[in-house]
C-alpha cells in the first residue's frame, strides 16, 4: 500500500496537478491523512454522510463528488458547512443549486459554499450536458450563497477500458469536452480555478492534459483484480480478505471457505485466491465459498487463504477494519470509519 502511494505521487506530482484522492475507496480518515502526508491536496468523498464522519475525525478538506439533493440532505449539508468551511460540493441542476442557496441564506452563515459544476463527459451518470453548462453557471452566479470555483467531469466509463492506447485516446476525447467547457465558462467571465477529474485508470492522461488542475484517483491504493486485469500491474494488489477453510464436503478437489457474498462482492467477477494458481473461487451464498482445483496439492482444513477482491470499493464497505501488516506482523488496525455511509 505504501508503495502504491509512493508510485502515484511519483507519477503525478511532476505533472503539476493537485492530487485529491477519492476516499470512497478507503473510507478512512487515517488513510486520508497518510495520503495528504504523501503529497495529496485534501480528498474527495462520494456522499454527505462520508463527509460528516471524515470532518468529525478532523479531515475536512473535502470535495463531495455526488450531488446533494432533497431537503433533508441539504439541511445536513448546511450544518456540516457551519463548522467545516472548506467543504466543496458539485451541482448539475438549477433545482439543486437553488435549494442549497436557500438553505444557506436562512442559516445565518454569511460565507458562500464553494461549488463546482458537474459535467457529463460521457459517463451519463450525473452531470449537466456540455451545452447547458454556461446556463447553469449563469444561474449559479445569481445565487449569493454559492461561489462557483470550478468544474468536475468524471469519465468513470473509461477507467477499465483494456489497452492503454485505447483508454488514453478515449480519455483525451472526454478531457477535450471538459477543458473546452471550462474555456467557454472563462470566456464568459467565470473564474474557473478547479478542473477536476480522473481515476486510477486515467489519472496520468488527465494530468497531462493542459487545463486539468486536479485528479481524483481512488482504487490505486489497494487495487483489485478487475482493475489489475484492465490496466496492468503498475500498482500492486495490496489488500486481501483473509478467509479460513472450514469444511471439506462433496469432492476431493474442493474445500469450503468462510467467505461468501457478505465478504467479497461479485459485480466485477469472482475474487481470486492469492498465490494459488489453478484454484478458483465460487461464492456459495452469504457466508461460504468454494475453492476448487483440477489437480494440485490439497488445501487442508484450517488453512488461511488470502482472497484478492474483484472490486475494491464495495469490498471495503463490507468490513469493519483493516489489519495493516508488514512482513507477517500486524502493525496497526484502522477502522473503516465511513463504512455504510452511503447516504
Ligand atoms: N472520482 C469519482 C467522481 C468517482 O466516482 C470515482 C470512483 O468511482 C473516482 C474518482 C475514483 O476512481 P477509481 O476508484 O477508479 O480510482
Ligand atoms: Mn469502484
Amino acid at each position: 500500500m505504501e508503495e502504491n502511494i509512493r508510485k502515484l505521487m511519483g507519477l503525478l506530482k511532476p505533472m503539476k496537478v493537485n492530487i485529491r484522492p477519492h476516499l470512497k475507496t478507503t473510507k478512512s480518515p487515517i488513510l486520508a491523512q497518510k495520503l495528504v502526508d504523501a503529497g495529496a491536496t485534501g480528498g474527495c468523498v462520494a456522499k454527505l454522510s462520508e463527509a460528516e464522519v471524515m470532518a468529525e475525525a478532523g479531515f475536512d478538506d473535502l470535495l463531495i463528488t455526488c450531488e446533494i439533493v432533497g431537503p433533508v440532505k441539504v439541511r445536513r449539508l448546511v450544518e456540516l458547512f457551519r463548522n467545516h468551511r472548506k467543504i466543496q460540493i458539485v451541482v448539475d441542476s438549477e433545482f439543486g443549486a437553488v435549494a442549497v442557496n436557500k438553505a444557506l441564506s436562512s442559516s445565518g452563515i454569511e460565507q458562500p459554499i464553494q461549488v463546482l459544476i458537474d459535467l457529463d463527459v460521457g459517463l451519463h451518470r450525473t452531470g449537466v450536458a456540455p451545452e447547458s453548462a454556461l446556463a447553469l453557471a449563469q444561474h449559479i452566479s445569481r445565487l449569493s450563497y454559492l461561489k462557483l470555483i470550478g468544474i468536475q467531469g468524471y469519465e468513470g466509463h473509461l477507467q477499465h477500458v483494456h489497452g492503454r492506447e485505447t483508454r488514453e485516446a478515449q480519455c483525451r476525447a472526454s478531457m477535450a469536452i471538459l477543458t473546452s467547457t471550462a474555456s467557454i465558462l472563462r470566456k464568459n467571465g467565470f473564474d474557473i480555478q478547479v478542473v477536476t477529474t480522473g481515476g486510477t485508470g486515467t489519472a496520468e492522461f488527465c494530468a497531462t492534459t493542459p487545463g486539468i488542475t486536479e485528479v481524483q484517483p481512488g482504487s490505486f491504493i489497494f487495487m483489485d483484480s478487475d482493475y489489475y486485469n484492465a490496466v496492468g500491474g503498475y500498482f500492486s494488489q495490496s489488500l486481501t480478505v483473509l478467509s479460513t477453510v472450514i469444511s471439506k464436503s462433496g469432492s476431493e478437489h474442493r474445500v469450503t471457505i468462510d467467505a461468501g457474498l457478505k465478504s467479497l462482492p461479485t459485480d466485477s467477477g469472482f475474487s481470486e485466491p492469492k498465490n494459488m494458481p489453478g484454484v478458483t473461487y465460487t461464492p456459495m451464498g452469504d457466508e461460504h465459498g468454494w475453492l476448487s482445483w483440477d489437480d494440485g496439492p490439497d488445501v487442508p482444513l484450517g488453512a488461511r487463504v488470502e482472497m484478492i477482491p474483484s472490486h475494491i470499493d464495495p469490498t471495503v464497505n463490507l468490513h469493519d477494519c483493516y489489519y495493516a501488516h508488514r512482513k507477517g506482523v500486524i502493525e496497526e488496525i484502522w477502522p473503516v470509519a465511513t463504512r455504510g455511509k452511503v447516504q
